[in-house]
């Protein structure tokens, strides 16, 4: 019987899925993806992520504003992420971090809403889902600052290079690869990928964003997670197996899964 795997970070509330949300689920789970976390960006679509969960258990999420949305923290935002963990589905803070290299919100209304992130998954004792894009060096000083070396975290869709490993293992963070590992042009990356410890990787497919190369241009989806995995599997010279076995410990470690239901 062939592995299952799991796709650790997807954005499946949202409208590029609305025509056939159903058919995707399902083809992700007839691919062998055994269990999907989604990542909050607003609190606006946080019902509909929800909501999906609620149809498909083992479908999980996450809670938190993106960088790009940083600006919409308000007085209200700490109650919600503190309300979202009632419901059973909901098993991480994030995505949150930094995007210095867009900037759709203030880089100082970053800063200030990324912190008071961390401090909730301390508070909370939950796990950080790390956005984090031209911006390392701050991303780091407050995961050290905020963090006291009680948290746990994933930076997702890892952009980084071998220069960032080092800093990320003194932290003991995760790595999650997304479909990037797989373009040509991601040397730093792919150079990167042997250098992380075999149980602190992830993968994630990002969905709908960034499909691997072979589907690049198109709609990404869970599926696709398994190019993904093969590309990982060859820079770390193991199979595409032990990658599926060892991603998917993981990531049920980190975000406290529980096993896959039926
Ligand atoms: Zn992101
Ligand atoms: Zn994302």
């Amino acid at each position: 019987m062939p592995n299952t795997i799991v796709d650790s970070h997807a954005h499946l509330g949202w409208d590029s899925f609305q025509e056939d949300r159903i058919e995707v689920i399902n083809r992700a789970f007839d691919s062998g993806i055994s269990q999907i976390v989604q990542a909050g960006v607003d609190f606006v679509s946080l019902a509909d992520c929800l909501k999906i969960a609620d149809d498909f258990p083992n479908i999980f999420n996450g809670v938190g504003l993106h960088p790009h949305e940083a600006k919409h923290w308000n007085a209200d935002s700490a109650d919600i992420v503190r309300d979202a963990f009632r419901h059973k589905s909901m098993v991480a803070i994030g995505e949150c971090g930094l995007d210095f290299y867009y900037n759709h919100s203030e880089r100082e209304v970053q800063l200030q809403v990324f912190r008071e992130q961390v401090r909730l998954c301390r508070e909370l004792n939950k796990p950080l889902i790390i956005h984090t894009r031209d911006a390392w060096e701050d991303t780091f000083a407050i995961l050290k600052e905020e963090g006291k070396g009680e948290l746990r975290g994933v930076f997702h869709c890892f952009t980084g290079g071998p220069a960032q490993i080092p800093t990320i293992k003194e932290l003991d963070f995760y790595v999650s690869f997304s479909g990037i590992l797989t373009f040509k042009s991601a040397k730093d990356i792919q150079c990167a990928a042997p250098m992380v410890d075999a149980d602190r990787i992830l993968v994630e497919t990002d969905s709908p964003y960034l499909a691997p190369e072979g589907k690049r241009g198109k709609r990404n989806e869970p599926s696709y997670i398994w190019i993904t995995a093969e590309k990982l599997a060859g820079l770390r010279s193991c199979s595409v197996d032990q990658i599926a076995v060892s991603t998917s410990k993981n990531a049920r470690e980190l975000f406290a899964l529980p096993a896959p239901s039926s």
